[in-house]
């Protein structure tokens, strides 16, 4: 490809507006512009790299026998009316209608889509298991779209869903993705570890492991053991991944989906106490954070990764103790302007004892700037709460499984979620096959996802340096970049084309730099874009000498041509 063709708008400064590294680099280096909040166009570049990880997703889901399909992203609500999803799935959703005014969604996740194609298809256990996947456009109306592709509204997700006819087969599927996770995330140069996440009662004795990019932006906290093979997501962060944006923003998040309950006494410290305050099961608790202002515990964040069950924990509340107050009883009880106006959608102040624990929104107040609860830290982290294992989390801990290593805490961004779902969705959609003695059986499912455009800015937050990308050359948009320095010199231009033709003979892709720029802007552009192996031609071409310089290590070699040609295949 020629470099002057190429529609590659780079930018010589920062984008005041982009955050992560990631973020930056991808907009300086011409990958993606946004369209709107969250929204993007892949540039010439950033669509190559996208292939990229396509291909090595496609490739390593096909090898773990899964069989790619493509499912509308526009999907009727009456689906999700018969999962039970609609109401619950809250405001990431988008909904639309045609214009006879019938419901649809722009799909965030295809359980509902997959399981009624799987229900009308498949009957007999003999033509189980089964593992479906494509590589699709989803859409979450997240509240804070942000950091570039890291967190969209319209983003590329692998998704993939086992159908199985008991639990060992949804194991050994499960097992199968798992292993496939490891393999992709490995090819895309990405450093990563599997974790346990918490499955709260999601499919019962179900498991769920997210995969981790390591990152200081990722919104996420993972404890590591240094001695046995225990890595846990802790907490799901309802700050932002830097702690100074977190301090300085806003102490707590208002996260819709999480349930945020302030609590007036610092009296609870065991899971059964929480229990009994909440009128909880503890098994209701799929990730629980205790949060402290200046060492007391004020608020208690019980969430889930899933929606239904979280709503189960709300609905347990509401039963309990939510009652609507208005505006005034809310300000009186917190002190704080509330911006409460009555019972509208989530925002629903939760009451214990007359006195106001939350707003559904967030900690009353939160979003007032005068009004934040200042130094407030996750205090006691309940990942395991349904377990029993209430601990007061700390980095340099005890690990709780070997009981002899110790505990890091890293930042780390979701790239990947598989999870044994069992029932859930065959069974709120009467999906059911034969099995060998005839009977009818719901099937045993597991759904195992992986933000491909995610991926793309988390490979992004660990491979750059001052300079621009550093791309693998697995994932690279070209594998060689070849710079003649002057294009008015015919010698250097005619080797150009010359390399570049062989090497593309041999299957190298290549950008040929013919823009008749400085070499100055040329080389800058060049450490920019990232690509692994720039091949410059300069005085020497006459002799048949090329300069080498490799992207990641700055190392430089003069090489004569069929050696050069060598060492870029
Ligand atoms: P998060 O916790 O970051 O909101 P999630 O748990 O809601 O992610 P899943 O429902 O598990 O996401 O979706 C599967 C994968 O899709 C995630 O592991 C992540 O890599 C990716 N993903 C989810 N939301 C987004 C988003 N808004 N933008 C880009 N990728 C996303
Ligand atoms: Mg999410
Ligand atoms: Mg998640
Ligand atoms: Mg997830």
């Amino acid at each position: 490809m020629r470099q002057s063709q190429l529609l590659m708008p780079t930018l010589r400064e920062s984008p005041s507006e982009a955050e992560a590294a990631s973020h930056q680099w991808m907009l300086r280096a011409g990958l993606i512009r946004q369209l709107a909040a969250g929204i993007y166009t892949y540039l010439p570049l950033g669509r190559r790299v996208l292939r990229k990880l396509e291909q090595i997703v496609r490739e390593e889901m096909d090898l773990a026998g899964a069989q790619e399909v493509l499912m509308p992203a526009m999907q009727p609500a009456e689906l999700w009316k018969e999962s039970g999803r609609y109401e619950v799935y809250g405001p990431e959703l988008m909904r639309l209608r045609d214009r006879h005014d019938r419901e649809f969604t722009l799909g965030p996740t295809h359980e509902e889509v997959i399981t009624s194609l799987v229900r009308g298809e498949v009957s007999s256990y003999r033509q189980l298991p089964l593992t479906l996947y494509q590589i699709q456009t989803k859409f979450r109306d997240e509240k804070r779209p942000r950091y570039g592709l890291l967190r969209g509204r319209e983003f590329l997700m692998k998704d993939a869903y086992s159908f199985d006819a008991d639990w060992e087969g949804l194991h050994r599927s499960y097992t199968s993705m798992y292993e496939a996770y490891h393999r992709i995330f490995t090819r895309c140069g990405l450093y990563f570890r599997s974790v346990e996440a918490d499955a709260g009662s999601i499919g019962g004795e179900g498991g769920t492991h997210e995969f981790m990019a390591l990152a200081d932006i990722g919104e996420d906290t993972i404890a590591v053991c240094d001695s046995c093979s225990y890595a846990a997501n802790l907490e799901k962060a309802e700050y932002g991944g830097k702690e100074q944006a977190a301090s300085e923003e806003s102490s707590v998040r208002d996260e819709h989906e999480a349930e945020l309950v302030r609590h007036h006494t610092p009296n609870i410290k065991t899971i059964e106490q929480l229990s009994q305050a909440f009128e909880l099961e503890a098994a209701a608790f799929i990730k629980t954070l205790i949060y402290a202002v200046d060492g007391k515990p004020v608020a208690v964040v019980v969430r889930g990764d899933h929606e239904v069950n979280e709503i189960k924990v709300k609905n347990k509340l509401s039963a309990a103790h939510v009652e609507l107050a208005d505006q005034t009883t809310a300000e009186r009880v917190t002190g704080a302007p509330t911006g409460f106006a009555g019972p509208i959608g989530l925002q629903i102040p939760i009451l214990v004892d007359d006195a106001v624990l939350a707003m559904e929104s967030g900690i009353a107040g939160a979003n007032e700037a005068d009004y934040h609860l200042g130094n407030v830290k996750p205090l006691i982290h309940l990942s395991q709460a349904a377990a029993g294992d209430f601990r007061n989390a700390e980095a340099g801990d005890h690990c709780p499984r070997c009981e002899e290593g110790r505990l890091a805490f890293h930042r780390g961004i979701e790239v990947g979620h598989v999870f044994k779902l069992g029932t859930k969705y065959s069974e709120a959609l009467h999906a059911t096959y034969l099995n060998a003695s005839g009977r009818e059986q719901p099937f045993i499912m597991g759904c195992y996802g992986i933000g491909v455009s995610r991926l793309l800015s988390a490979v992004l937050e660990q491979h750059s340096d001052n300079n621009g990308i550093i791309w693998p050359r697995a994932i690279a948009p070209y594998q060689v970049h070849v710079v003649p320095v002057s294009v008015k010199d015919t010698v250097q231009m005619d080797l150009a084309a010359h390399i570049t033709s062989r090497l593309s003979e041999a299957g190298v892709e290549v950008l040929m730099d013919d823009r008749d720029e400085r070499p100055g802007v040329k080389f800058k552009d060049s450490d920019l874009i990232g690509i692994p192996l720039r091949i410059v031609i300069g005085k020497q071409a006459a002799e048949g000498i090329v300069e080498l310089k490799t992207r990641k290590t700055g190392e430089v070699q003069q090489l004569g041509l069929e050696e050069a040609l060598v060492f870029a295949t």
